[in-house]
């Protein structure tokens, strides 16, 4: 059983008509960068981060984020965005010549960074999340589930080469 926890946001919308998660976009952040454990990207994905708390808080581009959900460092799962509906993750990005990935797509955070070791702990949820949305959502594929970076080359380098694909594929 998942150990899930939700925040809900307010960073989300509506999926173009007739149009189904077909993708599943995989991400990395930590607030402060490389800070893990702190209640900061629950804060940014609900817009209450305080800007004063820190100085890279003011670097991140203005803007209202999200995700569908967030796995920490201990394999906590953070969902904040129903899977149905569109959250704010990917940006400006394409997959196989279609634009605008948030529209088809599931983005799923794992809290850390380009170059650390993910925890096996996030390996284990992040597997056991993606099989049970493969259940729920009969059009998502594994053969569909990409980087950030995968959508978005040259303007994003998450989840990083720290993130073991295989370890994910093999598991699936
Ligand atoms: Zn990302």
């Amino acid at each position: 059983m998942l150990l899930t926890r939700q925040v809900l946001s307010t960073h989300f919308d509506a999926r173009p008509s007739n149009v189904v998660p077909e993708l599943i976009v995989i991400h990395n952040i930590s607030l402060p960068p490389a800070e893990f454990g702190g209640p900061w990207i629950d804060r940014l994905f609900t817009g209450s981060l305080p800007l004063d708390h820190h100085p890279f808080f003011r670097t991140i581009p203005p803007g209202r984020v999200s995700a569908h959900a967030l796995i920490r460092r201990d394999g906590e799962i953070v969902q904040y965005v129903p899977f149905h509906e569109r959250a704010w993750h990917s940006g400006r990005s394409e997959y196989r010549g279609r634009a605008a990935c948030n529209d088809f797509s599931i983005g799923i955070e794992l809290e850390g960074t380009d170059d650390t070791s993910f925890e096996a702990a996030q390996y284990a949820s992040l597997s056991a999340l993606i099989r049970a949305l493969l259940v729920a959502y009969p059009t998502l594929s594994r053969e569909h589930i990409v980087g950030h970076s995968d959508v978005a080359p040259g303007r994003k380098t998450d989840p990083g080469v720290a993130f073991d694909w295989a370890r994910l594929r093999a598991s699936l």
